[in-house]
């Protein structure tokens, strides 16, 4: 597990460490809620992180509470994937996997508890109403006649809701606290509502769920958190959270913190916004190695550490910013430079034919897995008279032709020079000389390029990213579906080391001046190695 730490100042830390010398016996309960209506995400790795390690470090205990009050989106799928990537992250789930169904009756209690104290009436108004009624920013909010009713009619209009005999969307059940508050919250916010959608764990036996502002605060209260975080959106909805805590009359007061969410440039990270982009099949899948999720991450190479470093570097503060991708890319770079194996990969090949150079010619060079970590020992490469190397290397873009007549250094190997081009059948070959005495020398001013002997090649393709939106912050764009890169994604085929294709004991790799690479385990077959490019090398 990683050993960076959160900057130790941050104030959740203090307000942690202020409540632990003023309470020394109690223990701290956090939790993390996802609702398990989608993957999970960059986002969310920020929120699993502060939790679970305030209750490591202060020997506590963090749950894991699927926040399941909307079965409509809600999936079992999502609960296990959702438990995966907490796990894969290094964070231990076993006991403290919660459900905010599970406690459905206790909620529904204290919604009647609510009604009798004429603190809770079933409004039956239709939902464009309600919201009309209660204004806005500039308007404050009007009363309606079912405020006035009688706890005995709402009693048994509430009873009617919970046995069916309302229509979704004819009756909900609303907080009465004040239409006239500034802050628009409070003025009678719905706690309850009808749906007969079928949900993954109470099956049929409900078809009214309580608000998440309702369930929250009461589920934090049952299992005894002591520090609910959350993201800054939530500022207003604590005044509702102790509101509901305090009328309906529970021990467990837990309080609410909040900090700034995790934003990343040329990204979105919400889960609606992601379904979008499935929908629109502007991506393949959730585990599109193009988006933030955990499971793109995954599958583009990223280590669980290095988005841990990452979610950790960035701190927990109040102010909201987007982070650089690049700051993520260098988390994974200090992680894996020393430590993977170095190798070579042709990803435009061109063949070239070393003339002086007899036809069955091989030559074993021993080179350094990794030039930077003597500990991981050597491998051996062969040389032959016929190579693969990269069509840029030798061709200029701008002039669109092919610079040759050049001395080029074969990475680890000896000087070239190419000296004439043939077509043959619609494909180029390049003829070239080797000079004998410049084996394993480097000379100034000659560009060393990566190479491999067609007879040590394996064919493979490469799936080169960049990033999904050709905006800054699409997050804050409406029209985030009109601003797509097109090119975010480049398959090509060419050659890696035949080794990596026969061993395979690796995943990772760093191809020399391609980049940081990683197997990408659904799109390679038996015959054929697929790699993600998890970033570029600069
Ligand atoms: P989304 O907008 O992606 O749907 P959400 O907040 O609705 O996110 P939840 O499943 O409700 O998703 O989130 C679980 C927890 O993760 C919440 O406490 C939420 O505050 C936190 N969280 C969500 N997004 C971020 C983020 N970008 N940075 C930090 N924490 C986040
Ligand atoms: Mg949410």
């Amino acid at each position: 597990m990683s050993k960076i730490d959160f900057n130790k100042n941050n104030f959740i830390y203090k307000i942690i460490n202020n409540y632990i010398l003023k309470n020394k016996k109690k223990k701290i309960i956090t939790r993390f809620p996802p609702e398990p209506n989608g993957h999970l995400h960059l986002g969310h790795i920020k929120s699993i992180c502060i939790n679970f390690e305030i209750a490591k470090k202060k020997n506590g205990q963090c749950n894991l509470r699927f926040d399941d009050t909307n079965p409509t989106n809600e999936k079992k799928i999502f609960i296990f994937s959702i438990i995966n990537d907490i796990k894969w992250l290094g964070y231990k789930i076993k006991k403290n996997i919660f459900f905010t169904s599970k406690y459905f009756k206790k909620i529904y209690k204290y919604a009647i508890k609510l009604i009798k104290k004429k603190l809770a009436y079933v409004d039956l108004s239709n939902i464009k109403i309600i919201k009309k009624e209660r204004g806005n920013f500039y308007k404050i909010g009007k009363k309606n006649i079912y405020r006035k009713n009688s706890i005995q009619k709402n009693l048994k209009l509430f009873k009617k809701m919970k046995n069916g005999k309302f229509k979704e969307g004819e009756a909900c059940l609303r907080a009465k606290i004040n239409m006239k508050s500034s802050c628009i919250i409070m003025r009678d916010p719905i706690i309850y509502r009808i749906k007969f959608d079928y949900h993954h764990q109470t099956k049929k036996k409900w078809c009214i769920y309580p608000m998440y502002d309702f369930s929250h605060c009461i589920s934090d209260s049952i299992e005894k958190i002591t520090h609910s975080l959350c993201t800054l959106e939530f500022l207003e909805n604590k005044k509702l959270y102790k509101w509901i805590l305090k009328k309906i009359k529970v021990k467990n007061k837990p309080k609410q913190y909040e900090f700034s969410k995790l934003n990343i440039e040329n990204t979105i990270l919400s889960k609606r916004k992601i379904k979008k982009l499935i929908k629109k099949k502007k991506i393949q899948d959730w585990n599109d190695p193009r988006i933030h999720t955990i499971s793109g991450l995954r599958r583009k190479g990223y280590t669980a550490k290095s988005l841990i470093n990452f979610c950790k570097k960035s701190g927990i503060t109040k102010k909201e910013n987007i982070l650089q991708l690049s700051s993520l890319e260098s988390c994974l770079k200090k992680e894996l430079n020393y430590k993977i194996e170095r190798s070579m990969a042709i990803i435009n090949p061109i063949k070239i034919i070393i003339t002086n150079l007899p036809k069955n010619y091989k030559k074993i060079l021993f080179i350094p897995k990794n030039p930077k970590n003597n500990n991981m020992g050597n491998k051996y490469i062969i040389f032959t008279n016929t190579l693969y190397i990269d069509k840029y290397d030798i061709y200029n873009k701008k002039k669109k032709k092919y610079i040759i007549k050049k001395k080029i250094k074969l990475r680890y190997s000896y000087n070239i020079k190419i000296y004439k081009i043939k077509k043959k059948k619609n494909k180029n070959i390049f003829f070239c000389k080797y000079y004998k005495k410049t084996l394993g020398k480097i000379f100034k001013k000659i560009k060393i390029i990566h190479w491999i002997s067609e007879k040590n090649s394996h064919l493979a393709k490469f799936r080169l990213y960049k990033p999904l939106f050709n905006l800054k912050n699409p997050e804050l764009s409406k029209k985030f579906l009109n601003n797509i890169n097109k090119k975010s994604l480049k398959i090509k085929k060419g050659y890696i080391e035949s080794n990596i294709y026969t061993l395979k004991t690796n995943f990772h790799y760093q191809f020399e001046r391609e980049g940081y690479f990683y197997i990408d385990y659904i799109k390679s077959t038996k015959k054929i190695l697929n790699f993600n490019r998890t970033i570029k090398i600069k």
